[in-house]
């Protein structure tokens, strides 16, 4: 027997008493068990609307599934069959999905009178509700659209649903056509007629907000994601949050924000590059100075750089150094509990071996990293300059 569905002609009906029909074990999840009653208010998951949520006598409901007409509730225990239980659907939960659904007919009716596109895919998630359309629509025509829907909330016009004959849906304009022998037919006043089995507010005002936060190019056509009601409400307060915060940040009104994020975009590269050749000014008077300190080994000066830099500062500061002849720059930048590092050296000196005195460094000191004769790079655990100082010291001989 068919679950009678009290949603069908009642949106608004959250309690309600039914007698428990069967009661068995989630073969699928054994933790669950999956009651069927005579008839109920919990709107199962279909037609791009999620379930609803609530409580059957003591038992939590998680999720509702409908297989060919038979309804069924996901408890969290059992149910004795026979009894009379009090059913209470999750309000905070289905409302959200009325205000979502009729949201969403109004804006495909608009959509298909205004541009001629149809709403192809339907999908309510968590974070967004889509639609699929079989046209590109253009960022002012997604505007035009939003405010056309919001002046139907704003008329706050009627939602009808009916169950009309085969007569009377020949002569009906209807959004979509129909898949089912017996249609339900929900009609926003003015604004769509569509088959549907979900649940919708009576009056477009419920819907309170429509807000379109995105939209993209999808398999030809187009993809909408917008928030209605509550959902809309939640995000504005959320985006307006932080709208607030930066726009006291930049010490500028909100709708001044663009131009200071561009300007400060632009103040930024301006900075990289005076930073770069200040850098290239800095390196050369450093490495002159660290040069004429070096001690020499096997005929090469070598150099010790110990922080002050970035990692990668650190390897522009080697490589400019051994621009010069008969040098090794060894160069370390603490980062963090890290210690990155350059080695480098002249192309001219070949008594010693870059390359071999860094993986010694590798070994000894627990350092991962490598490279080339040229320039070799990686990280060490954290270490004092002298001891570092003391290793290098030793190693070249000194
Ligand atoms: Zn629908």
């Amino acid at each position: 027997m068919e679950t009678k569905k009290l949603f069908d002609l009642d949106s608004y009906c959250r309690n309600f008493s039914a007698t428990v029909l069967s009661c068995e074990q989630n073969p699928k999840n054994p933790d669950e068990y999956l009651v069927v009653l005579n008839q109920t208010a919990f709107f199962p998951e279909g037609g791009g609307q999620p379930a609803d949520q609530g409580r059957l006598g003591d038992a939590k409901v998680g999720h509702v599934s409908e297989k060919g007409g038979i309804i069924a509730h996901h408890c969290d225990r059992a149910l004795e069959v026979g009894s009379v239980v009090d059913g209470s659907i999750d309000w905070d939960i289905r409302f959200p999905h009325m205000q979502t659904h009729c949201g969403e007919h109004i804006l495909s009716g608009i959509i298909l009178r205004e541009y001629g596109f149809h709403n192809v895919g339907f999908h309510m998630g968590k974070d967004a509700t889509t639609i699929d359309l079989d046209g590109e629509l253009t960022g002012e025509m997604v505007a035009h659209a939003e405010t056309l829907v919001n002046r139907a909330i704003e008329e706050n016009v009627e939602v009808h649903v009916s169950y009309p004959s085969k007569e009377e849906l020949a002569a009906l304009p209807l959004r979509k056509k129909p898949e089912v022998e017996k249609l339900r037919l929900v009609e926003v006043s003015g604004y769509d007629f569509c088959g549907c089995c979900g649940t919708h507010v009576a009056r477009s005002g419920e819907i309170e907000l429509v807000k379109i936060i995105d939209f993209q190019r999808y398999k030809g056509g187009t993809r909408l994601f917008f928030l209605c009601g509550r959902r809309a409400l939640l995000d504005y307060q959320q985006k307006h949050a932080a709208v607030k915060a930066l726009a006291e940040e930049f010490s500028c009104k909100p709708d001044g924000l663009t131009d200071a994020v561009h300007k400060l975009q632009q103040d930024l590269a301006e900075a990289k590059v005076q930073l770069a050749e200040k850098n290239k000014m800095l390196f050369q008077f450093l490495g002159q100075k660290l040069l004429e300190q070096a001690p020499e080994t096997q005929g090469c000066r070598w150099v010790f750089l110990y922080g002050g830099f970035s990692a990668e500062e650190a390897k522009t500061f080697a490589l400019s150094t051994v621009k010069q002849d008969n040098v090794l720059c060894t160069c370390f930048m603490p980062a963090g509990q890290q210690l990155r590092y350059a080695i480098s050296k002249s192309k001219n000196v070949s008594a010693l071996s870059g390359k071999s005195l860094c993986q010694t460094m590798n070994q000894a000191l627990g350092g991962k990293g490598g490279g080339n004769e040229e320039l070799c790079c990686g990280s060490l655990p954290l270490i004092a300059e002298e001891e570092l100082k003391a290793f290098f010291t030793r190693q070249l001989g000194l």
